[in-house]
């Protein structure tokens, strides 16, 4: 027995879709947690397998493969790491090569979430202590907000002499934890249309893929561009 929100992932698909398209088979009312049972999920995959895989982005131009790319859902490891907002720059006098160090005074010790950054977490959720990366960029945002220009193999302790307060208590409620970059979009537009029809409220959802070009389109072929003004339902049968 799968729930919900376990089908949902197994197609890449949000518990809101699905639940939407549960109820087009006869499903009413399923929450995210519900289990789902294994003839439901046959009748799901013969009413939409197809036309989802269908919606996914296709391999890139170029590779070498006509496969269809799998969206892989992989939880990463998230370690809270350390980062500091000063650093400072040192000449090599040998080579005469500029690098990077950690300032004198680095500041508090933020809180990052490095597996949610553009590079990834460098030490792949393993802890590193004493080790440092530093960014090529403007930095990352810190739990709290702050601007960072390196972080550290070592994982954040509320409880460090240095910890920033702010990123403490955000670290102590199980907040700051980025989701990263390959993860956060749905491959679909997902863009909804809330409507009143005759009397009751339906929610259409887009399910083209991620940018697509001209109205949104559900998969039953109801379209939108502006919104409600210029919706057109499904055809019907
Ligand atoms: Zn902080
Ligand atoms: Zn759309």
């Amino acid at each position: 027995m799968m729930t919900v929100q376990e089908v949902a992932d197994r197609y890449g698909v949000s518990a809101t879709f699905l639940v939407q398209a549960l109820a087009k088979i006869g499903c009413h009312g399923m929450k995210p947690d519900a289990n789902v049972s294994a003839a439901t999920v046959a009748r799901f995959e013969k009413a939409f397998g197809d036309k989802i895989r269908a919606a996914r982005p296709q391999s890139e131009p170029g590779s070498d493969s006509d496969q269809p790319r799998v969206v892989r859902r992989e939880p990463k490891p998230h370690v809270m790491r350390v980062a500091h907002e000063h650093i400072s720059g040192k000449r090599d006098m040998r080579t005469m090569v500029r690098y990077k160090v950690l300032a004198d005074e680095p500041g508090p010790a933020h809180a990052i979430d490095a597996a949610g950054t553009r590079e990834g977490d460098p030490w792949r959720g393993e802890e590193a202590p004493g080790a440092n990366k530093f960014y090529d960029h403007q930095g990352p945002h810190a739990a709290c907000g702050a601007q960072v220009k390196v972080v550290m193999g070592n994982a954040f302790d509320a409880e460090q002499d240095d910890a920033c307060p702010k990123c403490a208590e955000l670290v102590a409620a199980g907040k700051g934890f980025r989701t990263p970059p390959h993860e956060r979009r749905s491959p679909f537009c997902d863009s909804f249309l809330r409507l009143r029809v005759e009397g009751r409220v339906i929610v259409e959802q887009c399910r083209l893929r991620d940018y697509h070009s001209g109205p949104h389109r559900t998969f039953d072929g109801a379209t939108w561009d502006a919104g409600a003004v210029d919706y057109v339902p499904a055809p019907s049968g």
